[in-house]
């Protein structure tokens, strides 16, 4: 089958890692018969150097005519970069929430998967990683807290701040069917996280999660309050399948799951809407501080193809291929810098090696 990827390859090591991983969607397609149409989309400061804002109108069209997006990351270094001396509204930044609304990406995934090989990265003790986990976590990415009308001003000559939390069931609904779908696709488990015993929002949510899950008998599920959700996740972290969850605790309870596998490199991303569509892109940011040296870890933007190939493609052997062959390269001990071994630990059998080579070394293994 054809494909039309847009491609924000984005500022510091955006370039470098998106490079890698179109070389191994070609690989994907050379082996399995299919073709990546790339066009390349200038967002963030590249697009601010270029065109004086960070997202044109031209990009977003180009973004809309693509199957689905795939993006380095965007952004220079905050305290240097003449881009943050800009107005917030024409920073890198901006074009990043400006293309999550235009495309309404609603519904954020972030997988935290915990690689054998690099177990020792995960803060969590021996026994209670056992033999590791593998969870998704699904966040509601364009309602509740954030989004909701906020004040600050003097009540009774008191200085009074409010936000506001509200979620419609409609909102709720499109993000628990997605949640639901995810399962499918994995181990059948959803566990919707809400505040159900003090918060209204969280008690319709429950509501029409139920209401959703009767549409997937195959698919087992349970409720779970927020606070114990994030006890659980240091206590038992292989329990877990597909975490759903609303905007401001997807936003805490992501950032948790991803900690305990250890390297921000080795972190994919997703965010969807209503149809196939969806913009993957690696969880951490553009890294200034290596960008242009070729050491980069590629591995997040590579899984991030591979999410694209299994949520907006629908090609799942392809993708698991592609999963597949990065947990083979650190078998056989490639790492990048940022993943090797810590001070005191074996070398024995490790490698070290740059962007280009670890994204060849996947390719070919593909
Ligand atoms: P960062 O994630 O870019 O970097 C944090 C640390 O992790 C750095 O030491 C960096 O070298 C390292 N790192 C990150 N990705 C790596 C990789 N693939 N391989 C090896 N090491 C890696 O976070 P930051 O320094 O806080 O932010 C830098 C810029 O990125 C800022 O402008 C920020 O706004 C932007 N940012 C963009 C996105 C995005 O595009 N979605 C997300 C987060 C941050």
């Amino acid at each position: 089958m054809d494909f039309k990827v847009g491609v924000i390859a984005g500022d510091g090591i955006g370039p470098e890692v998106t490079a890698e991983a179109t070389k191994v969607l070609d690989a994907v397609g050379k082996k399995y018969g299919h073709s990546f149409d790339y066009t390349e989309i200038l967002m963030g400061g590249c697009s601010i150097d270029a065109t004086g804002v960070p997202l044109t109108d031209e990009a977003i069209a180009a973004a809309k005519a693509s199957d689905a997006v795939l993006m380095g990351s965007i952004g220079g270094n905050t305290t240097t970069s003449p881009w943050y001396k800009l107005p917030p509204n024409l920073r890198p930044e901006a074009g990043l929430l400006k293309i999550r609304k235009e495309l309404n990406l609603f519904a954020n995934l972030r997988p935290a998967y915990l690689y054998e090989e690099l177990k020792a990265a995960c803060p969590l003790r021996d026994d209670i990683i056992g033999d590791g986990f593998d969870m998704m976590i699904m966040r509601e990415l364009t309602g509740g807290l954030y989004f909701g009308e906020r004040s600050t001003k003097e009540v009774n000559g008191v200085m009074t701040a409010c936000d506001s939390l509200t979620y419609t069931e409609d909102e709720i609904r499109r993000i628990a069917i997605r949640g639901f779908d995810i399962a499918m696709k994995r181990r059948k488990k959803v566990t919707s996280v809400d505040k159900a015993n003090v918060l209204d929002s969280s008690r319709l949510w429950r509501k029409v999660v139920e209401e959703v899950a009767k549409d997937y008998p195959e698919v087992s599920y349970e409720h779970m309050l927020v606070d114990n959700c994030a006890m659980q996740l240091v206590k038992n972290p292989a329990q877990f399948d597909v975490i759903l969850t609303e905007n401001m605790f997807g936003d805490i309870l992501s950032d948790e799951a991803s900690m305990v596998t250890g390297s921000i490199g080795m972190l994919s991303s997703a965010s969807l809407n209503e149809t196939k569509f969806g913009l993957y892109e690696p969880s951490g940011g553009s890294a200034p501080d290596i960008a242009g040296m070729g050491i980069a870890n590629p591995i997040a933007t590579i899984l991030s193809a591979a999410m694209m190939l299994r949520y907006s493609f629908d090609l799942d052997k392809e993708a698991d291929a592609v999963e597949a062959a990065v947990k083979q390269v650190l078998k056989e001990g490639y790492r990048t810098g940022d993943i090797m071994p810590q001070a005191g630990q074996s070398t024995e059998g490790i490698t070290k090696v740059g962007t280009a080579e670890m994204g060849s070394l996947i390719a070919e293994r593909v």
